[in-house]
């Protein structure tokens, strides 16, 4: 069975101490919870000291974004070789990545392949915009941002991936998706692709988050969707009731 996991994207928070205090008030909380994967990913700069302060913790720590490259001449980047010694996971495609950095799919897509080279999870995020969404775009667009992300990717790599399903419309917004259009675009755009790629067995093996304004107060009814298996979770993984939002996400 899919082992649920519940990541914190912190973005561009936290110095290297405040990330280093924040973790060691909250690791032995989530180190309690049973049922739960849990992971931090954090600024690049942070991923040292915070995978020492983590390291006897079954808290894992994952990196927000990689360069598609593993060394040379490629100003202000951070490769996979760099951060593979702290980091179990590296978030790819978060659309803030997509939207401001203008990540196209086909870099999402050379970049997972480029972590699983080097035995990093990577956690691909999809999701539509307002506009795709209100146009009743998303389940395709949503579909071909896996089919792309996840082009010629083999099935025991896809086993190691986590999907992260985030419509851009409740990132940061507090505008939250019901349980109903997130589960149900996580069920036929996502774990159905996953189906027709893979076949139903891999599909059904594989995690899958929602993301977009979730908080300790709606994890639960999120968790309670049967496609759904964790949240990525921005804001509120920056404050110490994260401890609170991990623990009410397990389902009896
Ligand atoms: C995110 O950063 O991926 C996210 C979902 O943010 P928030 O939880 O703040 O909406």
């Amino acid at each position: 069975m899919r082992v649920p996991f519940i990541a914190g994207n912190w973005k561009m928070n936290m110095t290297v101490a405040e990330a280093v205090t924040f973790v060691n008030e909250v690791k032995d909380g989530l180190d309690a919870v049973s049922g739960m994967e849990s992971a931090f990913c954090v600024p690049a700069i942070a991923l040292p000291s915070v995978a020492a302060a983590l390291s006897r913790s079954s808290v894992f720590v994952g990196a927000q974004n990689m360069a598609n490259n593993e060394s040379g001449a490629y100003t202000g980047e951070i490769s996979p070789v760099m951060i593979k010694p702290f980091a179990d996971y590296v978030i790819l495609g978060h659309s803030e990545r997509r939207e401001y950095y203008g990540e196209t799919d086909a870099l999402v897509n050379e970049k997972a392949k480029l972590a699983l080279a080097h035995s990093i999870k990577p956690i691909i995020a999809c999701g539509e915009s307002l506009a795709q969404n209100q146009a009743g775009e998303t389940q395709a667009f949503v579909s071909g941002q896996i089919r792309a992300a996840l082009d010629g990717i083999s099935t025991a790599d896809m086993l190691k991936i986590v999907i992260a399903y985030e419509p851009i419309w409740a990132i940061g917004t507090g505008l939250s998706a019901t349980v109903e259009q997130a589960g149900g675009i996580i069920k036929t755009a996502v774990r159905d692709t996953l189906a027709d790629l893979y076949g139903n067995d891999v599909a059904q093996q594989i995690r899958i988050q929602y993301g977009g304004s979730v908080k300790p107060h709606n994890i639960a009814d999120y968790m309670s969707h049967p496609d759904i298996d964790g949240a990525l979770v921005g804001g509120a993984s920056l404050k110490p009731d994260f401890v609170e939002l991990v623990a009410n996400g397990v389902t009896a």
